[in-house]
């Protein structure tokens, strides 16, 4: 049994088909990579596997159960972490603050992070920041960070809820080439030590095809390869599509436009 079993899972806007039967598995521990031209479909079949959006059809196993249907939260108490953007409201705790936040919120105790968010938590908060190696940044204002460094805080708050599963959707989307790699090194450090599954966007090739496992191609909607970085950087039907997109073959080394 697989980690995470997706079957023939489809989401239509109307008449518009965004996603049309995709079916995939990821084992634990691995990182995949979702791939594929602008308005492809991943981000929607991120929400569909993450809960935020609904599906029209297919089904989501998580360790052989099906969640495909439940509200995203109560599929991010199942063990499937997250990363989202650090919202703007947030920039002004600190670091550690952010993490303890998620602490909270994962406990359900919420209510009670304004009058005591100094203290609660602050011990697992340091122990995650210190897997990220931000714990000597803990208790700076976020808003202070350098870029990379706010994408690492993020990663921790998504390890906040100790995720079996990790959903990445374009991670290091606004990243210089280094920092990218840095992230990326990173989280597949993260995923072989907690065995925890990764499905990842990722625009840079390089990004792609260094820290992928295995790779899914998406084209409108539909699945057209996957395989190891090496058979998809020979995959003729994937060369086909980023050629037919007019993106050019060089975007499978370069990175494809968002
Ligand atoms: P990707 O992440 O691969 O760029 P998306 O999953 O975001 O692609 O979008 C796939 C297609 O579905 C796009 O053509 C997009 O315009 C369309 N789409 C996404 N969300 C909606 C929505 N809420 N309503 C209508 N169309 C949508
Ligand atoms: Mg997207």
């Amino acid at each position: 049994m697989s980690l995470l079993e997706v079957n023939d899972l489809h989401k239509a806007y109307g008449a518009f088909r965004a996603v049309q039967g995709v079916s995939f598995s990821l084992e634990k521990g691995e990182m995949l990579a979702l791939i594929g031209p602008n308005g492809a479909g991943k981000s929607t079949t991120f929400n569909m596997v993450g809960g935020q959006t609904t599906a029209n059809a297919g089904s989501v196993l998580l360790n052989g159960k099906p969640v495909l249907g439940m509200k995203g939260r109560d599929i991010w108490k199942r063990g499937v972490g997250r990363t989202f953007q650090i919202a703007a409201t947030f920039a002004s705790l600190t670091v550690a603050e952010n993490v303890q936040m998620t602490l909270l919120s994962y406990h359900q105790r919420i209510f009670s992070f304004v009058k005591a968010a100094d203290t609660q938590y602050r011990p697992e908060a340091l122990a995650l920041l210190e897997q990220v190696g931000m714990a000597e940044q803990a208790d700076r204002p976020c808003s202070e960070l350098a870029y990379g460094d706010v994408k690492r805080v993020e990663l921790a708050m998504a390890l906040a809820n100790d995720p079996v599963l990790l959903l990445m959707d374009e991670p290091t989307a606004g990243m210089a080439p280094q920092e990218r790699n840095e992230l990326m090194a990173l989280t597949r450090q993260l995923a072989q030590q907690r065995q925890m599954g990764v499905l990842f966007t990722e625009h840079s090739m390089d990004v792609v095809f260094n820290y992928a496992d295995r790779i899914l191609v998406l084209a409108a909607g539909w699945l057209i390869a996957e395989g190891t970085p090496e058979q998809i950087r020979n995959d003729p039907k994937v060369k086909e599509i980023y050629l037919g997109s007019g993106l050019g073959l060089e975007t499978l080394k370069e990175g494809v436009p968002s």
